[in-house]
């Protein structure tokens, strides 16, 4: 017997990992419940940005007005399995409402309020578990075709800079400078403080060993149910219920079964995005380009060269369409013309999004000592060591070092 609180995470992906880490290090007794390996899902085969960045919601008055296009257009940035419209109208509905002009500005300073200290929370968490080396610093360069489509983006460098975000304005003759391989493109942004790392898997896997090697036990299974209704017994299939001081729900998109599960009202939808990891890709890159016209990007990694985006809404279980990751690979061959694509690994994962573009990072309404951490979106692995630290404030007791009602389960 142990005075220690027992704290199970259901998910061990980035979010669920650094909960425990941070957990532990507050001197709970930690546990992580997951039916795959560690970091293996959506947290394995990202774009690998740390992008702090990134205060824009996804919504906004501007992107509401392109959303036709983009649907008409095949190699467009984004599609809707129709099949699944009626089951997804609540969260664009609430998608409509967050994109309003006063809603971005009110979302945009709850996503720079975790932003803005996602960096040194990283830094911080990889450097106790001795992985800096699998972070790097060179900054980001936004490019477009011409004036007028960077004209289109213009309210998100608006309130970039408004947020404190370092922007710094490109034309085509440095952009050429700071990135030989890039054609078709005239102007653009270079945003300093975005940092990646080098490998997203490594970082996940070696952040489990590290919790691993803390104390922390990892269960193979998935919670499906919790046993009379109580959230701090769930149960996993072939496996004697136990019982837990605190429960944190870390799953992902899969959150939202489990909040159905635990009748909590929660908004959350599959971002389905693509990729594509070029293991000989023939050219370098100096860092993360992201093309602003097509809204997609590329990112050198240990593996190769990562060319991904896309937002693809289908539900959890349609199965993947690589058509996309290869209209990715088209798109990319306009813009970096000697991109060798014929030896190309695809990937498709889900990003766990909320329709205001902020992640759940909450108290329970129902129970006292249940906690969630989900809906992080295209900024999980940016923000994952941040969560993993207000998460374990929140839930050991301590006062919580940010506002945290923005991210409050109770706003659905
Ligand atoms: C194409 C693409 C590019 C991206 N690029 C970036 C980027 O550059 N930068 C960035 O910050 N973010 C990026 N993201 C987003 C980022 O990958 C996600 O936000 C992040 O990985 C979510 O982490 P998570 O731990 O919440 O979820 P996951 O990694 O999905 O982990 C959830 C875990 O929960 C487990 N689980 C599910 N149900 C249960 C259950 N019932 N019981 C037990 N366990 C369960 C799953 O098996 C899984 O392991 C990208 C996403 C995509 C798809």
């Amino acid at each position: 017997m142990t005075d220690r609180p027992s704290v199970l995470v259901i998910g061990a992906g980035i979010v669920g990992i650094a909960c425990g880490i941070h957990l532990i290090e507050r001197g709970a007794e930690v546990t992580l419940v997951d039916p795959e390996p560690p970091g293996s899902l959506t947290s394995s085969g990202n774009a690998g940005g740390l992008g702090s960045t990134e205060v824009m919601p996804i919504g906004a008055p501007g992107v509401i007005k392109r959303i036709p296009g983009w649907l008409l257009d095949p190699l467009g940035p984004l599609s809707l399995r129709w099949r699944h419209l009626p089951s997804m109208l609540p969260w664009l509905l609430h998608f409509h409402r967050a994109s309003g002009r006063h809603e971005v500005e009110r979302i945009s300073k709850g996503l720079s309020s975790l932003l803005r200290r996602s960096m040194q929370d990283t830094r911080e968490l990889v450097h106790r578990a001795n992985l800096q080396n699998l972070i790097t610093e060179r900054g980001a360069i936004t490019v477009y075709e011409n004036e007028k489509s960077r004209q289109l983006d213009a309210l998100e460098w608006q309130i970039k800079r408004e947020r404190g975000i370092i922007v710094e304005a490109l034309d085509a003759a440095s952009i050429k400078q700071m990135e030989p391989a890039l054609h078709n493109v005239s102007c653009g942004y270079f945003t300093p403080q975005w940092c990646n790392t080098t490998s997203p898997i490594r970082l996940a896997e070696s952040l489990a060993s590290f919790l691993h090697s803390m104390g922390a036990k990892f269960v193979r299974g998935r919670v499906d149910a919790f046993q009379e209704d109580d959230p701090l017994r769930p149960v996993m299939l072939n496996s004697t219920v136990s019982s837990w001081d605190k429960v944190i729900v870390a799953a992902g998109v899969w959150s939202a079964e489990l909040c159905h599960l635990l009748n909590e009202s929660v908004l959350l939808e599959s971002e389905r995005g693509y990729n594509t990891t070029l293991s000989d890709p023939g050219i370098n890159l100096n860092r993360q380009i992201i093309f602003g016209d097509r809204k997609f990007v590329a990112t050198e990694i240990e593996e190769g060269l990562r060319i991904g985006g896309a937002a693809e809404f289908a539900g959890i279980y349609a199965p993947p369409d690589y058509r996309r990751s290869e209209r990715l690979l088209e798109i990319a061959k306009t813009y970096l013309p000697d991109l060798n694509i014929s030896d190309g690994k695809s990937w498709m994962g889900h990003r766990p999004s909320t329709p205001d573009s902020l992640p759940v990072i909450s108290k329970s309404i129902r129970h006292p000592e249940l906690y969630y951490a989900f809906g992080h979106g295209h900024i999980g692995l940016t923000t994952a060591a941040t969560t993993g630290h207000l998460i374990a404030q929140l839930s050991m007791g301590e006062k919580p070092d940010i506002d945290l009602s923005p991210y409050s389960i109770g706003r659905f």
